[in-house]
């Protein structure tokens, strides 16, 4: 469908939410009015997927160590075992990444859900296409 006839569906549909008092419904739509408008929607399909908290913000604070969150988790080197439970009891506890960032990535600890960060020796060029992201400061 073409944007601009889009952007009037999404309008029109806006109204008739507001007229039959779904206010829920509303500011979802807003948003991704605005989204379609400044063009920041997927290519295929206009998708907009955007799920995002107050939590989610403080939570990417720690993993981008931006102050005052910089200690918020331990570095640990890469492929580390878990820094909290015993290393004596037989094979390594079981780790997981929980997200990757273009510098490294949060792994947790299955057993005592200790969380850390594993940050990639080679900093300076990051990884992939995400390598662009370390220039916004
Ligand atoms: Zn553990």
């Amino acid at each position: 469908m073409d944007r601009s006839e889009l952007l009037a569906m999404v309008k029109r549909l806006g109204a008739e939410f507001r007229r039959r008092g779904m206010h829920g419904h509303l500011a979802p739509l807003r948003l991704y009015w605005l989204a379609l408008r400044h063009d920041l929607v997927q290519p295929d399909r206009h998708g907009l997927h955007v799920q995002l908290s107050e939590e989610m913000v403080v939570e990417w604070f720690k993993l981008l160590r931006l102050p005052p969150y910089e200690r918020a988790y331990p570095v640990q080197p890469p492929g580390s075992r878990c820094p909290r439970c015993p290393p004596a009891d037989g094979p390594a506890k079981e780790v997981v990444t929980e997200r990757t960032f273009p510098e490294g990535r949060k792994v947790a600890c299955l057993a005592c859900r200790a969380a850390w960060l594993e940050l990639e020796p080679t900093t300076r060029m990051g990884r992939g296409s995400d390598a662009s992201r370390r220039k916004l400061s």
